[in-house]
């Protein structure tokens, strides 16, 4: 049977835990808030094509880039291949 000061101080602990949590997301927050903001959507290109890599097999879709004919992304340390515009 816990004895009620025991009960008191696992009280105690949990506040305190949230309280930890809380502001370990705060600090989170304020430090991914400093990074540098995307260029305006303006500026970007929408596309819409697949690369696939011919090591691992991963395949990826690109809706985003600067200009309409963007370097392919790597992957496992190769470029990775063109696969077709998604219509
Ligand atoms: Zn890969």
């Amino acid at each position: 049977m816990p004895t009620f000061s025991a009960i008191i101080w696992f009280a105690v602990g949990l506040v305190l835990m949230r309280f930890i949590w809380k502001i370990g997301l705060g600090m989170l927050k304020s430090m991914t808030s400093t990074l540098p903001e995307p260029p305006p959507a303006g500026e970007m290109r929408r596309i819409n094509v697949r690369y696939r890599c011919g090591v691992c097999g991963v395949e990826i879709r690109m809706v985003m880039a600067p200009d309409e004919d963007p370097p392919p992304p790597r992957h496992c340390l190769e470029d990775m291949d063109f696969v077709a515009p998604i219509e």
